[in-house]
């Protein structure tokens, strides 16, 4: 029989490594070593041989690492940060809790990323710092921004939340993976990720030695020696048994992203020439780790269509329904001269399709006969 639908199969895929986390989770127990045990320090450092990354600084959850990487960078209230006006909210919130101000641009038509002409056109003499974020799994054009990064001497942090995996090509043909290109970079090990723990957790990137211990003091109370409190930090820490349990995943990740590759793949051929609908669009030099399988809807009703899927077992997502320079909690951030058209058209073509490692053929092919119905039955 085929397995109910889901966005994401948690259960699943615990099933098939059920055996090894298991072992791992009681092994924690056993040793009582809660905080800070062996098994953060050996994630941490097979995390840096899978991304390529110089260190690895592990904390609570994708939001902290944001706003670590941010203090850690030395970025100051007043201080102004570019960020992509179609993302999740943990991406600007940080800048605007530190007091700084996120300034929005607007992203790109077919990639979802921060378009860098409008990057570039909002920097101003109080810009500081840029957060590119690598939305659905695909790396934003990262070489032209971190080219412009430099020329205004600003900071780079990459938000790769949704993108741990995904490899960029620069023009000389060396590659990196999604998180390690910028001054730091983090992502997320939340349980909708492509590299997910059994709660919250989260990583920061960085190449630089001074960075990650700046950022690992301020993950820890702002101490290098306990009880000695040199700078202002927070608590943020990554539990022992959600990293004993991202040591056993992290094992999988390379065939978790493939496996997502191949779904994508099955919906881009089932889904390709129905003209009410655009499927992901590929960039030449990134990857696609496909954390969601966006589809952009057109000439249809799109909130029709989904509670059509939805009616047939197909669940679906809108992600984003509102930009974020609309969000209440930003208004004071926008400015009344600066339109952000495309951000305002995605959130209302865009719809995601379940997507994750344990889709199976008679699945996928389901979801695609019933989308492909849905729409049919929406153009009468
Ligand atoms: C999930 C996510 C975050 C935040 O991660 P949490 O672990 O949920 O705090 C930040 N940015 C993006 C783009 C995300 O998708």
């Amino acid at each position: 029989m085929m397995n109910k639908i889901q966005m994401v199969d948690l259960y699943s895929q615990y099933k098939r490594i059920k055996p090894d986390i298991d072992e791992a989770i009681q092994h924690v127990i056993d040793s009582c070593a809660f905080i800070n045990g062996p098994d953060v320090k050996e994630f941490a450092d097979h995390l840096i041989d899978f991304t390529g990354a110089g260190f690895v600084v592990t904390c609570a959850n994708g939001t902290d690492a944001i706003q670590i990487a941010l203090m850690a960078l030395g970025l100051c209230p007043g201080d102004e940060v570019i960020v992509p006006a179609f993302t999740y909210v943990a991406t600007a919130e940080v800048i605007a809790l530190l007091g700084m101000v996120p300034i929005f641009a607007d992203v790109e038509r077919e990639t979802f990323n921060i378009d860098v002409v409008k990057l570039k056109n909002n920097i101003t003499p109080r810009t500081k710092a840029i957060v590119p974020v690598h939305l659905f799994g695909q790396c934003a054009d990262m070489e032209p921004i971190l080219k412009l990064a430099e020329a205004h001497h600003l900071k780079v942090i990459e938000d790769a939340a949704q993108a741990i995996g995904a490899i960029y090509t620069f023009s000389d043909g060396t590659t990196k993976q999604a998180g390690t290109m910028g001054h730091m970079g983090m992502t997320s090990f939340f349980p909708s990720k492509n590299l997910a723990c059994f709660g919250d957790g989260g990583a920061m990137f960085t190449n630089n030695e001074s960075l990650a211990h700046t950022a690992k003091m301020i993950a820890n109370h702002g101490q290098r020696i306990k009880y000695h409190h040199d700078i202002i930090g927070c608590n943020s820490r990554l539990d022992t048994i959600q990293a004993a349990i991202l040591k056993v995943k992290l094992k999988h990740l390379k065939s978790y992203c493939e496996k997502r590759m191949l779904v994508a793949k099955a919906y881009d051929e089932g889904l390709e020439n129905l003209e009410e609908l655009e499927i992901p669009f590929r960039s030449i030099n990134s990857t696609h780790v496909f954390n969601q399988y966006t589809l952009k809807i057109k000439g249809i009703d799109r909130d029709a269509l989904k509670k059509a899927l939805h009616e047939v077992g197909v669940p679906s997502m809108v992600y984003y329904p509102v930009p974020l320079y609309k969000q209440k909690a930003f208004k004071k951030f926008s400015k009344a001269d600066v339109n952000f058209h495309v951000a305002d058209y995605l959130s209302e073509v865009v719809l995601s399709l379940p997507m994750h490692t344990e889709l199976g053929r008679e699945e996928q092919s389901f979801i695609i006969n019933q989308v492909q119905r849905a729409i049919q039955k929406q153009r009468k």
